[in-house]
């Protein structure tokens, strides 16, 4: 039996007694729902289509965040999606909206938010950070909103959205972010974004250095924990726990159900630790709904219609898996051990080296080519990556590639020359916890690769 069939029972009975709610309205012929045969084929024909993928679903695949969410997610999902709420208001879903409350307030609770807070799920990270950046800009309209190199592309794109200055932290010689740089530009800055866990390495920003210094000088700090926000729950077993320890000083942060929360995609979430920030969205419009005195979703949101389906999944999810070191936490330790033996393994072989230690479960590494220049440590990198991904289903290897600048790289293996401007490396994402037991096996993947490369 695979992974979802042993569902399939408790997910027809559960629809069959919604289809008992649904007519008790009334047994009226519902229109579309007859050409049967099509749909069989036509599904038929997507499964064919869907095998066109990358092996998400296996360890093997170690390559971007890319994983299927938790099955019980996809049922809740499904079935959800028979309904169809909308979470734009709470009329439009009134039982999903307040699962998206509850599962908001165990995000909040976890954080180290404090009621009252302001806090509702988006369709993703990046919109859910345009959310922080608009309020960032409603507060302070004529100062820059600043973030390191190493912060996700898209502040870059929404500051051009919202036609606001936006201030790139430099990196020191050493490869380092330059934050004595922000430190000497405060009086420009209205707003930093801090990354809690990188895109690219799964660093954490250092918050807890950054913070008196930031509040001292009025400076408003949104996290943006699109990745890195659950490990919030092991926080005591990371280095860089001090960090973590902080985030509910913080004035909004960005979490992805998404990415570490088991859920499909459309789960992204965003709270303010104030609620005033509701004040710049607050809106009259007169096809929305009027009839509950409760602020609706849709008043704190710039989006409108949301998917109810969503918030059931993680609301659902959140049931199996509470947010504590005995529930998600089991999860996120084991990739975080994953990438440690990967690590141990690279670091202890002669034919690969790890660019910097992992902090949560992204490592970044490369073969070592014979040839010490950075086209060389490229070329090999880029035939490794297409080998892996070309190899027979029982041996490949799905791999992301990672491109650095020259002086970030030459500043750790100065041993290496700069024959070219950027150099690529391999990146693993060991987000599944089917990483730590095959992490041994993916190391030796690695070097049967190399060889036939
Ligand atoms: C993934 C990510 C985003 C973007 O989120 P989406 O859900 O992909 O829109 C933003 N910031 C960080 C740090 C991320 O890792």
């Amino acid at each position: 039996m695979n992974r979802y069939e042993a569902y399939l029972p408790v997910l027809q009975s559960a629809l069959r007694a919604l289809d008992d709610w649904r007519t008790q309205y009334g047994e009226e012929q519902l229109v579309g729902f007859t050409d049967t045969p099509d749909m069989i084929q036509i599904i038929q024909d997507l499964q064919k289509r869907l095998e066109g993928n990358y092996p998400f679903h296996h360890p093997q695949y170690a390559g971007q965040m890319l994983k299927p969410p938790h099955p019980l997610a996809w049922i809740a999902y499904a079935m959800a999606m028979t309904i169809n709420p909308n979470n734009h208001a709470l009329d439009g879903g009134p039982p999903t909206s307040e699962m998206e409350k509850e599962a908001v307030a165990k995000l909040a609770e976890m954080v180290g938010y404090d009621n009252p807070y302001l806090g509702h799920l988006t369709s993703g990270g990046t919109i859910a950070n345009l959310e922080a950046l608009f309020v960032a800009r409603e507060i302070h309209p004529q100062k820059a909103i600043a973030a390191s190199t190493k912060a996700h592309y898209t502040h870059r794109r929404m500051c051009r959205v919202l036609n606001t200055e936006f201030m790139e932290i430099p990196l020191k010689s050493n490869g380092e972010t330059d934050w004595d740089y922000l430190m000497d530009n405060l009086d420009r800055v209205g707003t930093v974004v801090v990354t809690m866990g990188t895109t690219g390495l799964g660093d954490v920003e250092p918050l807890a250095d950054l913070l008196p210094e930031l509040r001292k000088n009025g400076v408003r700090v949104h996290a943006d924990a699109a990745y890195g926000g659950f490990f919030k729950i092991i926080e005591k077993e990371l280095p860089s726990s001090a960090h973590w320890a902080k985030l509910g000083e913080v004035d909004s942060i960005v979490i992805d159900p998404h990415k570490h929360g088991l859920q499909p995609y459309g789960c992204g979430s965003i709270m303010f630790k104030d609620p005033a920030a509701g004040t710049y969205f607050k809106h009259d419009s007169p096809y929305t709904y009027f009839t509950s005195d409760e602020l609706h979703l849709g008043e704190i949101s710039l989006e409108c219609s949301r998917a109810g389906a969503s918030a059931a999944a993680f609301w659902a999810t959140l049931q199996l898996f509470p947010l504590t070191n005995d529930g998600l936490g089991k999860y996120l330790k084991s990739t975080v051990t994953a990438a440690k033996i990967l690590y141990r393994n690279l670091t202890g072989s002669a034919r690969f080296e790890c660019f910097k230690e992992p902090e949560l479960d992204i490592l970044v590494y490369f073969p070592i080519p014979e040839n010490k220049t950075l086209s060389a440590v490229s070329e090999l990198s880029n035939h490794l990556f297409k080998a892996g991904a070309e190899a027979a289903p029982k041996e490949g290897l799905h791999l992301s590639l990672y491109k650095l600048g020259a002086d970030e790289f030459t500043a750790r293996f100065s041993e290496y020359e700069a024959d070219a401007d950027s150099v690529t490396l391999l990146r693993s994402v060991l987000m599944k916890p089917e990483h730590e037991p095959f992490a041994t096996k993916l190391t030796n993947r690695l070097h049967t690769l190399l060889d036939s490369v």
